[in-house]
């Protein structure tokens, strides 16, 4: 399988360099050259479906029987039996829960296959390199996680001091492994995000320390979120069945994965993207046109986003294929804050993508009304999904909601919703009591990357 940048100008290259490279040389994003098709198969294991959705993307670099060890033991860490277990809501909808890894939300689906296949490349090409990230909560646990007592990777995770949540800190700060690293800058989101890009803009920096990234434009951590769409249909008994997928959207990571798994013949009604106030999407769905507006906190922080980073890998389908037009569209968009569809792109995208948005309050009553209703705790992510799934379904669409992290995350929000405070899962109760080690650093390139380079091994 060979891969190829969504900007078209750079060379094509195999699995192992779009896993460990991230973002191709033009700026792009790596997608495959062709989509391979489902197996016919319906393993009753999670692994097992998991294996044979995703070895076609590996082929060529990682040899069958290898690729179907590793997949069984990032799945051996969730604590369901079933990984993504689907649970009924109504008779037409039910969720998909995607929370039961080691950090409660779904990246941890992507990034535990991520952080075993990172080790099994590097060993191979005799390699270490350091990983760098920002993240606002969810992804630098996840990422943390995959990665802890790895001896060829080092990683550091920048997160705006004071911005996230208690639980999103310490399982951050509480891990003792000697290769994480997690630093607390005095800046918000969007700065420790400009710092991992200058560090990556700075070329000498970035050979020494063999930088490498795991956020949601690293292909592999796409290919991961692929396999619970089918397996949900298969759980359904709807493997030749159209159904509607609803996924609460941040990055556009989650959903272009369903995307994918469309493409490679799982039969799909629709996706509907959930948002929450930062709605760029819904209004890109309605109206054609993308129209930049600031980014407002939510109840739903891993949603509070502007700029979907991996809209691009959609969009160069909808420029049928064209990198350099491509381009031109996003570098418009950066420059004067809009961009517009042509009409038959617009028609294309509405024809597989419907949006729906709520505000807080909105999402406060989801949750509030499905406690009262089923009994059942949800996040605040989850249920943007369920209100929007709510709000758009036809009679008789049979649609699953995908839940992409547990009500434990975020216990403020669960419990100004029903009155109830969800306790964390055994594993992480500890969190509370254990001795927190991170770094407090200025928002300053020079102070990050010296300390950067000292903390790799
Ligand atoms: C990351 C995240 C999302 C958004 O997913 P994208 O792939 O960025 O669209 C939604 N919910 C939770 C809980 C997340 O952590």
């Amino acid at each position: 399988m060979r891969y190829a940048s969504s900007r078209g100008l750079a060379d094509e290259i195999d699995f192992s360099d779009a896993l460990l490279g991230g973002l191709a040389t033009d700026g792009g994003l790596y997608l495959p050259t062709n989509w391979p098709s489902l197996p016919l198969a319906e393993p009753d294991s999670y692994p097992e479906l998991a294996a044979a959705v995703m070895q076609p993307f590996v082929d060529g670099v990682i040899d069958a029987s290898d690729f179907a060890v590793m997949v069984a033991d990032a799945y051996a860490t969730f604590s369901a039996p079933d990984v993504c277990p689907l649970v009924q809501l109504d008779e037409n909808h039910h969720l998909l829960e995607l929370f039961h890894g080691p950090t409660l939300a779904f990246k941890d689906v992507a990034l535990q296959l991520v952080g075993r296949l990172f080790e099994h490349e590097l060993r191979r090409r005799d390699d270490r390199v350091t990983i760098v990230g920002a993240t606002s909560g969810d992804t630098g646990s996840a990422a943390m996680e995959a990665m802890r007592g790895s001896e060829r990777v080092d990683i550091v995770i920048l997160f705006p001091a004071g911005r996230t949540s208690e639980v999103q800190r310490r399982q951050m700060t509480t891990l003792t492994d000697p290769n994480v690293h997690a630093v607390a800058v005095d800046g918000t989101f969007d700065d420790c995000q400009d710092l991992v890009k200058a560090m990556f803009a700075d070329e000498p920096f970035r050979q020494r320390c063999r930088l490498s990234a795991v956020n949601s434009i690293n292909w592999a951590r796409v290919m991961g979120q692929i396999v619970y769409y089918v397996w949900a249909a298969q759980k359904l008994g709807r493997r030749n069945t159209p159904t509607t997928y609803c996924v609460p959207t941040g990055n556009f990571g989650n959903v272009f994965a369903g995307h994918v798994a469309h493409r490679m013949g799982l039969p799909v009604d629709r996706f509907i993207v959930a948002s929450n106030t930062n709605d760029i999407l819904t209004r890109l769905i309605d109206s054609g046109e993308m129209v930049a507006d600031g980014v407002v906190p939510t109840l739903s922080p891993s949603m509070d986003i502007q700029i979907s980073s991996n809209l691009e890998r959609l969009l160069v389908e909808l420029l049928d294929g064209n990198g350099p037009a491509t381009a031109e569209l996003l570098a418009g968009f950066r420059e004067r804050g809009r961009a517009a569809l042509t009409p038959q792109q617009h028609e294309r995208l509405v024809a597989e993508f419907a949006g729906a948005r709520l505000d807080d309050a909105e999402t406060l009553a989801v949750m509030s009304g499905i406690y009262e209703r089923h009994g059942l705790l949800i996040d605040p992510h989850t249920a943007v999904g369920i209100g929007a799934a709510e709000r758009l379904c036809r009679p008789d669409e049979m649609i699953v909601t995908l839940s992409t992290a547990h009500p434990a995350k975020f216990p403020d929000a669960v419990e100004q919703a029903t009155g109830v405070r969800h306790e964390l899962p055994a594993h992480l109760a500890g969190i509370f009591e254990r001795e927190e080690r991170v770094e407090s650093l200025p928002n300053n390139l020079a102070v990050i990357e010296d300390y950067v380079d000292a903390a790799r091994r």
